[in-house]
């Protein structure tokens, strides 16, 4: 584990916000950035997120599967940012941290063949499972590739980052000139403690902005603001059928509920943590 300094503005200085699977989560007292420290070295990390394990007291899985429902959901947030402009004109998107390969299928769908999406993930086995899906994913050094794209897109990438400043000035230079960025990730570090959706996944998962540290963050790194939309959490959303058996079995049959983590999310619903940023590089 490495001591490290809060990435956005250089301080040094933090309190405990919160500890979690044998790690803490400190708060920056110079922006209010939440992020872990110490962290696990970037050895470690290049290493845990191509195998998608991640050392704690406990090892976390990353993997996972692929999900429908992701699918859905994306499909809807892309309708809401950008209405009937990827029908439009064709162009080449990239999207960083693929994952299982949801969104590309989310574009497809949309797109009707406007759209050229390939995706790269570092988890090997996301990659070999979104191949079998036929889809254009692999991994790459973006600090190497020379390529340049219309779109750039990162969801629930930017907590993973340990530098994310850095991450973005490279995103910006593989983008065309007017090219975007659409990022998602959590609207949560000005939250009081207890109203924070949990788990918090850490070491996994290594910070948490807000949509003030992050519009700033992204302007010094030159790009222009297009549009911010906010959702209730991600996972939220997926659980609803869940949540809602749950709570009937809890209060017609008296049962016990077995989702304690689930309804402090859903006490955190109205706080629509879910964040989607559509940025421009500006010119
Ligand atoms: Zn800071």
């Amino acid at each position: 584990m490495i001591e490290v300094s809060c990435y956005n503005c250089g301080s040094t200085h933090h309190t405990l916000y919160a500890t979690e699977n044998g790690c803490s989560l400190v708060k920056c007292a110079g922006c209010g950035l939440l992020y872990v420290n110490p962290r696990p070295s970037d050895q470690e990390i290049d290493e845990s997120v191509k195998v998608g394990a991640h050392k704690g007291e406990q090892t976390l899985n990353s993997t996972g599967h692929y999900m429908a429902t992701k699918v859905a959901i994306y499909r809807k947030v892309l309708i809401d940012i950008y209405g009937m402009e990827l029908q439009g004109r064709k162009r080449t998107w990239l999207d960083i941290g693929c994952g299982h390969g949801e969104l590309l299928v989310a574009l497809q769908k949309l797109c009707k063949g406007n759209v050229a999406a390939k995706g790269i993930e570092p988890n090997r086995h996301k990659i070999a499972a979104a191949r079998k899906r036929g889809l254009d994913v692999g991994y790459f050094d973006l600090a190497s590739h020379d390529e340049r794209y219309d779109s750039i897109s990162l969801l629930n990438v930017y907590s993973h980052l340990t530098n994310p400043p850095e991450f973005f000035r490279l995103v910006r230079q593989r983008l065309r000139p007017k090219g975007e960025v659409l990022l998602e990730t959590g609207d949560t570090a000005s939250l009081p403690v207890d109203k924070h959706p949990r788990p918090f996944d850490l070491p996994y998962e290594l910070s948490f902005a807000s949509e003030q540290i992050l519009l700033r963050m992204l302007k010094q790194c030159g790009f222009e603001i297009i549009s911010v939309n906010k959702y209730p959490a991600i996972k939220l959303r997926f659980m609803k059928g869940i949540i809602v058996k749950d709570i009937v079995k809890r209060v017609l049959l008296r049962k016990t509920s077995k989702l304690p983590a689930l309804y402090t999310q859903l006490r955190a619903a109205k706080y629509r943590t879910d964040m989607w940023i559509r940025a421009r590089a500006a010119v």
